[in-house]
């Protein structure tokens, strides 16, 4: 079994990043981020993408509303952004308070400063295979980690456990793309799938995006199968400082014995969707000179 190592991966690409960068003179990107409330997963993300924008001189600013903020004085605040010449990309943290309604919030960021790919336009160019769009930075993550791991989706039979918009269903039309590297035959399941260990059992690689702490086990998973774990769930745990551990969507010391590759939680994914976060930014900053 071979370790997919997350870390090591979004290293490298941040290095590339901060490298492209420090040829930038003037001006440098300009992420800016938007955290409403204080949901402590949430708080730990945002963190981490300053840092990460820091390290590589991507400029970050933090935009912090209230909790009780309307969606009218959300829309104003993200028209505000998307006329300021001086932000590249904007970022609004998911998961949002239950009282807004978080895709309209997607669709009114501007396309060209979408760093997260959720507007529309851009998850509509997935589909068209645009490249001239922003790709939702975790399903991104995942493609790189399994291109840099040399996993090549042709001819395997890629099945996808979940259809968010965040995850499940970006991740599939990426892997369902007809281009190197991609061009799996794709199944994704859900909630209302029937059978679903029989379809897990056929996957040659398997990506896990359900938010449900350790569900796949080793008897959904066939020998030899990548297994790529999408899944940060906080778990209690009275023997961690903080109360809780993190773990995925797949019980890795079962499962893992069994596979060709796996990505472990933490240091798979993760710190992939924050590297890609800063490889959109700097895209939305050349998008931006160019004009
Ligand atoms: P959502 O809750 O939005 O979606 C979960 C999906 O899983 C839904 O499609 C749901 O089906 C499906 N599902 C839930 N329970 C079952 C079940 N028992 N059987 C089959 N399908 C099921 O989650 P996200 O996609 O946003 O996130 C998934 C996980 O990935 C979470 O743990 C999240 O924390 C993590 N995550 C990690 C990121 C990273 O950077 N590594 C980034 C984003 C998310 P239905 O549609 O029918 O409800």
């Amino acid at each position: 079994m071979h370790l997919i190592d997350g870390n090591q991966i979004a290293t490298a690409l941040i290095a590339e990043l901060k490298a492209e960068v420090a040829t930038f003179t003037g001006r440098k990107p300009c992420l800016t981020l938007v955290r409403v409330g204080e949901d402590p997963a949430s708080v730990s993300y945002v963190k981490k993408k300053e840092k990460t924008a820091a390290e590589i001189g991507v400029t970050s600013r933090i935009i912090l509303p209230p909790v009780t903020i309307t969606q009218a004085e959300l829309f104003a605040l993200i028209d505000g952004l998307n006329a300021d010449p001086t932000v590249d990309g904007i970022l609004v943290q998911s998961p949002l308070p239950k009282h807004l309604d978080e895709v309209a919030v997607f669709r009114r960021v501007s396309p060209d400063k979408d760093v997260d790919g959720f507007n529309t336009l851009n998850l509509g160019k997935v589909a068209q295979e645009d490249d001239t769009g922003f790709v939702s930075c975790t399903p991104a993550g995942i493609m790189e980690l399994l291109a840099r791991s040399g996993t090549d989706l042709k001819g395997k039979h890629v099945v996808v456990l979940g259809r968010s918009l965040i995850v499940g269903k970006p991740i599939a039309l990426l892997a369902l793309q007809k281009r190197a590297g991609a061009n799996g035959t794709v199944t994704i399941c859900h909630s209302g799938t029937t059978n679903l260990a029989t379809l897990t059992r056929q996957a040659d690689v398997l990506i896990a995006a359900i938010g449900r702490p350790e569900f796949v086990t080793a008897d959904m998973v066939k020998p030899g199968a990548v297994v790529i774990d999408v899944g940060i769930n906080r778990v209690p745990d009275a023997t961690k400082k903080t109360g809780y551990r993190l773990t995925g969507d797949v019980h890795f010391p079962t499962v893992a014995p069994l596979c060709a590759k796996i990505t472990p939680v933490p240091g798979g994914v993760g710190p992939m969707t924050v590297a890609m976060l800063m490889k959109n930014t700097v895209k939305a900053f050349h998008l931006r000179a160019a004009l």
